[in-house]
């Protein structure tokens, strides 16, 4: 890219408009993001009431190949970003032709698909679970015993632990990858996790990278529960390893944007490579309000060409998931959360997406807490979480 877009009115009269392809809660974060700099945003989604779309200037609701809502927002937008990882390849190449395209379609390419994703992280010189590629009845037969027990994982469109199933024999194997229609899927050993961290970097498009420190997460139900960033959440090589490899991820295929990597910490401290999402992601949350520049703000940034400056956190963080499950009592019926009793913890931030309706395992919001001190920012969490019917961490 060459000329950076800048925020706010030119000397020209002119203001440049950002896009988005996708309308979920992190394309609502990355539009507030660049609403607070000046830009004008438009989202391409086709929920009517996507979050993001709720809040954008411009909301073009069609298909995310829809060649007229793809031509309009090319007409719109000086540069286009994407905010989930299954957003058509096809549809960023589109794009990419005619406009600055952050990240580019064949970094989305890779990590949309599981199989591409560890070959890449295994270039890159990052270990990763052991594991085998299942595409064929003739796989099934070839894979290794010591793979049991193992998780299958389709290699396209999983999320949340969706598209995931648990397989202790090579007959629950063949029983699972049936289930899931026989499309290609990686199974991976299952490895006695001590920790889950993930590590955020952005990279401009002139190479430059700064990162976030690594956030220790916790998933239940194969959904990010808990994220908590300070100084010694990690032990301090893992906390140099994961940068590290994140960093070489970044850099082994020209990423420009904003990417996190997720990592298994396994009890010798050593590190495995789980997966990457080339967009902000939830474990970064904690950066609205515990960091002076955000992962949204630092996407708005690498898409434009704005300079990059290393985040610094200024407060100790945890955030809070909030599921759709809050919204229910322990006999399903319909609640409101006790915000009010919430907030008046000091140093409670609430995140709310606008989605209209709460269901099970959906993720709603989160809940920033900073506080002055890493016992003080733990004991209003989980103060917060026994209020919201949150498992204490
Ligand atoms: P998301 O995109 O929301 O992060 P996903 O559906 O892509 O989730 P994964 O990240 O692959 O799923 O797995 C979800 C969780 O399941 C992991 O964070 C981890 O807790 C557990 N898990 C996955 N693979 C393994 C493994 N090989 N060994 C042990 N635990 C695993
Ligand atoms: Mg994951």
């Amino acid at each position: 890219m060459s000329a950076v877009i800048l925020p706010g009115t030119t000397a020209t009269g002119q203001q440049s408009t950002l896009g988005v392809m996708g309308g979920g809660q992190l394309g609502r974060m990355f539009v507030q993001a660049a609403q607070s700099m000046g830009y004008f945003t438009a989202v391409l989604d086709p929920d009517p009431a996507s979050p993001a779309g709720l809040v954008s200037h411009f909301h073009i609701q069609t298909d995310y190949l829809d060649e007229q809502g793809l031509a309009q927002l090319m007409q719109r937008c000086a540069a286009i970003t994407t905010e989930f990882e299954n957003v058509p390849a096809p549809a960023l190449f589109t794009l990419g032709a005619h406009r600055p395209v952050a990240p580019g379609a064949d970094a989305v390419a890779i990590a949309q698909d599981r199989i591409q994703e560890k070959a890449h992280f295994e270039r890159c010189g990052v270990p990763v679970a052991p594991y085998a590629v299942i595409e064929t009845a003739a796989d099934l037969a070839g894979v290794g015993a010591d793979l049991f027990p193992g998780i299958l994982k389709t290699a396209r469109l999983g999320y949340d632990g969706k598209g995931q199933i648990r397989v202790g024999s090579r007959a629950e194997l063949a029983a699972a990858w049936d289930s899931l229609k026989n499309v290609a899927c990686v199974l991976e050993k299952m490895l006695p996790l001590a920790a889950e961290c993930s590590v955020i970097v952005a990279r401009g498009w002139n190479g430059e990278m700064v990162h976030f420190p690594p956030q220790l997460n916790l998933h239940r139900a194969g959904i990010l529960a808990v994220t908590q960033v300070f100084e010694g959440n990690m032990p301090v090589p893992s906390v140099e390893r994961s940068i590290s490899a994140t960093r070489s991820i970044a850099e082994g295929m020209q990423y420009v944007g904003v990417l996190c990597v997720e990592f298994f910490v396994l009890a010798d401290g050593s590190l495995v490579v789980n997966e990457m999402a080339p967009r902000p992601h939830n474990s970064g949350h904690y950066t609205l309000d515990a960091c002076d520049v955000s992962q949204f703000e630092l996407q708005v940034r690498t898409l434009t060409g704005l300079p990059l400056v290393p985040p610094r956190q200024h407060s100790p963080a945890i955030m809070l998931n909030l599921l759709g499950d809050l919204w229910f009592d322990a006999a399903g019926k319909p609640v409101t959360p006790a915000w009010s009793e919430v907030l008046a913890l000091p140093g409670t931030h609430l995140h709310l997406y606008g989605k209209l309706q709460a269901r099970q395992g959906r993720k709603m919001g989160h809940l920033n807490i900073t506080g002055a001190s890493v016992e003080e920012v733990r004991a209003t969490a989980l103060r917060a979480a026994g209020l919201l019917g949150i498992a204490a961490f």
